[in-house]
């Protein structure tokens, strides 16, 4: 049986058969991939650290023609996050962008730019960057990436831009001007709508200062509703970020 091979970060795994984990993969250009790891399950497996949250490898698998997944033969770490994705204070961030990657990322998606995305926000962690902002970043950009970021500064109905302030439109789609609101009700602030336009200049080791708790759990509510209500579903990890909640 032939081997392929894949460039992938491992956004997920659960034990399946006892002995086994389904191993989810973004991989570099081939979308999410599902593979079968062998023995994986086990306390001490021949895969190592190579399966932990975020690791970045090279996975080498097979496909047995009888089944829907591929098997996983063997792999080699190209980069380790593991001291910073499993750091208490970090932790839980990383899992809501692995639960958002999985639930948001439509099958066959060329990942390219989410790879380089999720690769980027690891670097700038493990640099000591504060993940408040990360995960704030990260969240627009996968939103962009998708085609579905409004512009922050601009009435989505009277094309007014530069706007201090925005309502947001009940289905996510824009913001609205104070002339133009109608029932919105929800306001995305000054600082939300300028951290919006400062990511499209800006990569993960920028610096976006003054930006208050308030600011940031304003614009954080704003951006996971609208994730969940395109994608409909409802994400779970948010609960655990208290200090964005
Ligand atoms: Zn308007």
């Amino acid at each position: 049986m032939p081997l392929e091979s894949e460039e992938a970060l491992v956004i997920g795994s659960y034990v399946f058969k006892e002995q086994d984990k389904i191993v989810h993969l973004l991989t570099s250009h081939n979308g999410i991939q599902k593979i079968v790891a062998p023995g994986s399950s086990k306390g001490k497996n021949r895969f190592g650290s190579l399966l932990e949250l975020f690791t970045e490898g090279e996975f080498f698998f097979y496909r047995k023609e009888d089944r829907e997944l591929a098997t996983l033969s063997k792999g080699d770490i190209i980069t380790s996050y593991f001291d910073t994705v499993s750091e208490p204070g970090r932790i839980f961030y990383f899992y809501l962008i692995a639960e958002i990657v999985m639930k948001f990322v439509p099958p066959n998606f060329n990942t390219s730019r989410i790879y380089k995305l999720i690769k980027s926000v690891l670097d700038s962690s493990k640099d000591g960057a504060e993940m408040k902002y990360l995960i704030l970043y990260f969240m627009v950009w996968i939103l962009r990436i998708e085609g579905m970021m409004f512009e922050a500064g601009k009435c989505g109905t009277c094309h007014k831009t530069d706007l201090l302030k925005g309502w947001v439109m009940s289905d996510y789609r824009g913001i609205v001007c104070n002339k133009c609101r109608r029932e919105e009700s929800v306001i995305l602030r000054k600082r939300g709508i300028e951290f919006v336009e400062w990511t499209k200049r800006n990569d993960t080791s920028g610096k976006f200062e003054g930006m208050s708790d308030e600011d940031s759990k304003n614009i954080f509510r704003i951006l996971k509703n609208k994730i969940e209500y395109h994608g409909e579903f409802s994400l779970n990890s948010p609960r655990y970020l208290s200090s964005l909640i």
